[in-house]
């Protein structure tokens, strides 16, 4: 089959297409012929390599996938062959104590597919394999490019604004990244807990979008001060929440905008990992400082229900044949993704 393979870390020059061969699945796996694979940030760090984790050469990267069920294990019963499916990405043990509780995250195997796995297992490529647990029926009302698109910004943003803030009406929400994956997730979510989101990106097009999704502010950070507008728009009261996945840039602002005793919920860095925090804040304005990683199947099967009903919509900006990964990837370190890049067959 073909896909999309590194075997050294560096610029986006080493990802070949390029034969490989398929996957073969064990008795509880289900083989998948992938029809779109979505792109996330994890391609990229896996791509430039990142300390601490280790990436299996050679690697195939892409954690999200929607595709048909080709072969089934004999142990499998949840998909037969010709069903739709889409990806659960947080792969573990099923067994242990955090798993038993759903804190898959706690696994001593806790593992994202397409990220960690490998060699040559993950979404960008012709087929993949992935333990039955993983796969779940795709949305009836979603193109297979719509499905690929959002699985784990979906289920990210959930476990980090349901889950661990527990956003709730009323609330104002400053999400950066407003028009990105994670943000027009995170905006929608906000949405529908009747909360107020406050979007932030870099261009007006890209707020026009968040507007769209119902985001109840926009600021344009390239012509506004964030924390200025945050005081206006809160009446000085500051934000309940703060949506960060950005990190390094805007760490600093994110706590300056959260009201006395607000919550950050943090999952990730593009921008770098060492922020400062004062930490005469933290304990002055007893501020939540919130980590969340990935999310659980209960939180995507959950979350989906919100995409079935056509609460949350996927946002696909652009779709491009599988052996344009690198142009992707570019385009994502250069910031001028809106919504979801993904890769068809
Ligand atoms: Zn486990």
């Amino acid at each position: 089959m073909k896909a999309v393979v590194f075997e050294e870390h560096g610029g986006i020059d080493v990802l070949k297409y390029r034969d490989v061969p398929e996957p073969k699945i064990s008795p509880n796996e289900v083989l998948i012929k992938i029809k779109a694979s979505g792109c996330n940030y994890n391609d990229i760090w896996a791509r430039r390599g990142l300390p601490g984790v280790s990436i299996v050469m050679p690697h195939i990267s892409g954690s999200d996938a929607a595709g048909e069920v080709v072969e089934v294990g004999s142990e499998v019963t949840n998909v037969k062959v010709g069903d739709e499916v889409l990806v659960h990405s947080s792969l573990s043990c099923g067994m242990c104590e955090a798993c038993s509780r759903g804190d898959v995250f706690f696994c001593r195997q806790f593992k994202i597919w397409g990220f960690q796995t490998g060699p040559l297992d993950g979404a960008h490529a012709e087929y993949a394999k992935l333990p039955a647990f993983n796969v779940i029926p795709q949305p009836k009302n979603l193109t297979w490019e719509q499905a690929a698109s959002i699985p784990l910004v979906l289920f990210t943003a959930w476990r980090m604004l349901v889950s661990r803030a527990k956003v709730k009406s009323g609330d104002f929400v400053l999400v950066w990244g407003g028009a990105g994956g994670l943000g027009t997730m995170a905006v929608q979510i906000c949405k529908l807990h009747g909360a107020k989101a406050i979007a932030v990106a870099n261009s007006d097009d890209k707020l026009e979008v968040a507007r769209q999704l119902g985001a109840a502010h926009t600021i344009n950070r390239s012509k506004q001060d964030v924390a200025d507008e945050v005081k206006k728009i809160t009446e000085r009261r500051g934000v309940d929440i703060v949506f960060e996945h950005t990190g390094e840039a805007t760490w600093e602002t994110s706590v300056r905008s959260l009201k006395w005793g607000g919550t950050i919920v943090v999952c990730g860095a593009t921008t770098g990992f060492e922020a400062k925090t004062d930490l005469r804040l933290l304990w002055n304005k007893q501020l939540n400082l919130l980590g969340s990683h990935m999310g659980n199947k209960a939180e995507l099967l959950e979350a989906l229900r919100f995409v079935e009903s056509g609460d949350i919509k996927p946002v696909v900006s652009v779709a491009l044949p599988l052996q344009e990964a690198g142009l992707a990837q570019q385009a994502m370190e250069d910031g001028n993704v809106i919504g979801k890049l993904v890769l068809t067959r």
